[in-house]
């Protein structure tokens, strides 16, 4: 039996991992969830799977939450400390990090130092932190396991049994992106998108942010940054190949002109239940991938033009040292004004790019050094959306 820590339990990978929980109990147990203010949502989750310890975010939400589940035998809590220690908790075997944004970095470290399994969803943690997330990674020899959809794709088409012999093997990793709802669209149109309209993705059901970062193809740049961490590759070893079908997830070319993909339909629990019982697999709720009915599969080149965001994450990169936290910063808080309709859609990627231009990046030396990167960002980017007024 595996405890499960469910960091983000109410969101969409939340719903997803809880699904996977709920169709084998006889291997996976929820022990600890968090969310940070969804307190009927969290409530549900309570009287379903019972874990032993919950957070919110606030006093309040937790207070309202407790209120909702009085016979409950489940230790309320709240705050900062309190997601990190769960992350840690005793009784926990894996974590499953899907809070939304920087958000979760703090209590993902904290499951990497307790030696967890770790089930990354939160690619911001691993975009911001990187190379100090990857060392900790190493020094705690703890078992990483790439749950966003391309990289898991990436993951399972790499020789597991080549370890480190395999690299000198690749010669690229393509990376695949549906291209959003806006693929087809003009420059002119876009500019007049409406939230709505961006969180209308093709083929996936995901949370808000990820929704537009997919519209805006930044949640492609922010991939590129993570596969770079998790693979050891640089931007110039990995191509981004638009795939609208969203049925192939990712592949790895070969030196010797072989390519390996991984398929599947697109659904989220295929990489949560694969992270969850590597090295084997379990049965999901997912319908078998019906390749006739599909019948065919198309690729085209990403179009910078339109879509900036892309060219910046590899800028960001090669800039090195914060300035990943610096363009995710910018990010999250361009998306969030977006979102309450203060800016428009193409403004996302003006601004992100204004912010990464103006603040010099620095060594990452510490977390603190990351945590200012990502407060000054977060400062300048509202400046200016402030300025647009
Ligand atoms: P959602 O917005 O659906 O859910 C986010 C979760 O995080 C909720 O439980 C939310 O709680 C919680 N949360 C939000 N803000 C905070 C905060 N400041 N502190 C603590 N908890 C917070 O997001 P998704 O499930 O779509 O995405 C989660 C992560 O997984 C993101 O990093 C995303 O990039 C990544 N991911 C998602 C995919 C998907 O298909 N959805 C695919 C690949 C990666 P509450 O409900 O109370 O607000
Ligand atoms: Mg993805």
């Amino acid at each position: 039996m595996q405890g499960i820590c469910l960091l983000g339990a109410t969101g969409s990978i939340g719903q997803s991992t809880l699904d996977i929980i709920e169709q084998h109990p006889e291997k996976f147990k929820l022990v600890c969830a968090s969310a940070h203010s969804s307190v009927a949502k969290m409530a549900d989750i309570c009287r379903r799977f019972q874990p032993s310890r919950v957070v919110m975010g606030s006093l309040s939400a937790r207070d309202e939450l407790a209120a909702l589940c009085p016979d409950l035998p489940i230790s309320f809590e709240w705050g900062d400390e309190a997601l990190e220690d769960i992350a840690a908790d005793a009784q926990v075997d894996q974590v499953m990090a899907a809070i939304m944004g920087f958000a979760g970095l703090k209590p993902t470290l904290s499951g990497i130092r307790a030696k967890k399994r770790i089930l990354l969803a939160n690619k911001e943690s691993l975009v911001t932190a990187g190379q100090l997330f990857m060392d900790e990674v190493a020094r705690h020899d703890v078992l990483l396991l790439p749950i966003d959809s391309e990289h898991n794709a990436i993951f399972q088409s790499l020789p597991q049994h080549a370890q480190g012999a395999h690299k000198k093997h690749v010669s690229k990793l393509l990376l695949t992106a549906s291209g959003g709802p806006f693929r087809s669209w003009s420059l002119d149109e876009m500019r007049k998108a409406t939230p709505e309209q961006a969180c209308k993705h093709p083929n996936w059901s995901m949370g808000q942010k990820i929704s537009i970062d997919s519209a805006s193809l930044m949640n492609k740049g922010l991939e590129l940054i993570e596969a770079c961490w998790l693979f050891g590759v640089t931007p110039a070893d990995v191509d981004v190949v638009v795939h609208p079908e969203s049925i192939i997830h990712s592949m790895v070319s070969y030196l010797d002109g072989s390519v390996i993909a991984q398929m599947g339909n697109p659904d989220m629990k295929i990489p949560i239940a694969y992270g969850m019982t590597w090295p084997n697999r379990i049965e999901t709720s997912v319908p078998p991938l019906d390749l006739v009915s599909i019948a065919s599969l198309n690729f085209e080149a990403p179009d910078l033009a339109r879509f900036p965001n892309l060219k910046l994450a590899a800028d960001a990169w090669y800039a090195g040292g914060t300035a990943m936290a610096t363009l995710n910063a910018a990010n999250e808080v361009a998306v969030a004004a977006f979102l309450e309709r203060k800016i428009g859609f193409l403004d996302i990627a003006t601004i992100n790019g204004a912010v990464l231009n103006q603040l010099e990046s620095c060594p990452v030396t510490s977390l603190d050094v990351v945590f200012e990167a990502d407060r000054m960002a977060r400062q300048v980017t509202t400046n200016i959306i402030d300025k647009k007024d």
